[in-house]
């Protein structure tokens, strides 16, 4: 459906942006990251990304956590009540460490007036446009208007990582997409505004003591990664997806996994074959 058709029946709004609704009518970076891939992950599940359960990992969690706590007072209160049963110890006691952990880190990056500077925006500002045919909504961590979009992320470490993929060390941002991710927000505001903005992550890491510092992406890898995404839509449109997601059948992919039914017995060959996806 078109942009204009599929805003003609539902408004977007920071509430119900997580919506059932607003996952269907709109294509968000963790959904196409989750159906298309990306370079430095290649073979997703389109079917485990559409019907599988949705995880709630520690790290999805205690990265809410810390997006509420740069975003406001309130916003940060209503985060901690929603999610108290996950954030506290079962005795109902204090805060489990990783809690604790992410506080720490909070707490270091907010004396660094740098860093605040690019958090000082609007926060979780929503919009939505169009990318090869599909309509998709973006929900911006800080968008400052005619300046940036900056994107906050508490990652594990900002040391390189070896990529099995693409054969060599890369960065955070490389190996979980952020590049993607910024050249959608990059793309989305641009066709709202008129206005190309720099995109900038501004990251904690979990060390002890905590690493945190902010990089602008350049826009030649933000260009490259929207080509990627325009390339990815055009070759296999979402409609396509959501009419018969494919099954990938990795021994890996938890839904394939639970979903499989056996033929017979595996050839060692083939047993081989499975041990490596
Ligand atoms: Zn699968």
């Amino acid at each position: 459906m078109p942009e204009t058709q599929a805003q003609e029946a539902f408004v977007l709004t920071p509430e119900n942006y997580y919506s059932e609704k607003a996952n269907v009518l709109y294509l968000s970076n963790s959904l196409f990251k989750s159906v298309y891939g990306m370079p430095a992950a290649p073979y997703p599940c389109e079917a485990a990304a559409l019907l599988g359960e949705k995880e709630r990992t520690e790290a999805l969690l205690i990265g809410g956590y810390v997006d509420a706590a740069f975003e406001s007072d309130d916003a940060f209160k209503k985060f901690v009540e929603e999610n108290e049963s996950d954030l506290k110890l079962k005795s109902g006691k204090g805060f489990y460490q990783f809690v604790k952990d992410a506080d720490k880190a909070i707490a270091r990056a907010k004396r660094d007036p740098v860093f605040m500077s690019y958090l000082s925006g609007q926060h979780q500002a929503v919009m939505t446009g169009e990318i090869a045919g599909h309509p998709f909504k973006i929900k911006m961590d800080d968008y400052q208007p005619g300046v940036q979009i900056t994107d906050l992320k508490y990652v594990k470490s900002a040391q390189e990582e070896f990529n099995e993929f693409l054969k060599r060390r890369v960065t955070f941002v490389e190996n979980y997409g952020y590049d993607i991710q910024g050249a959608i927000y990059r793309e989305i505001v641009r066709q709202n505004t008129g206005l190309v903005l720099p995109f900038n992550i501004a990251y904690i890491t979990k060390e002890d003591p905590v690493d945190f510092g902010v990089v602008t992406i350049p826009d030649e890898m933000l260009n490259e990664a929207l080509e990627f995404v325009e390339l990815s839509l055009t070759a296999r449109p979402m409609a396509q997806v959501r009419q018969a997601p494919h099954r990938c059948g990795r021994r890996s992919c938890k839904f394939c996994r639970d979903q499989q039914v056996l033929k017979g017995p595996y050839t060692y060959e083939e047993f081989e074959a499975r041990a490596r996806t």
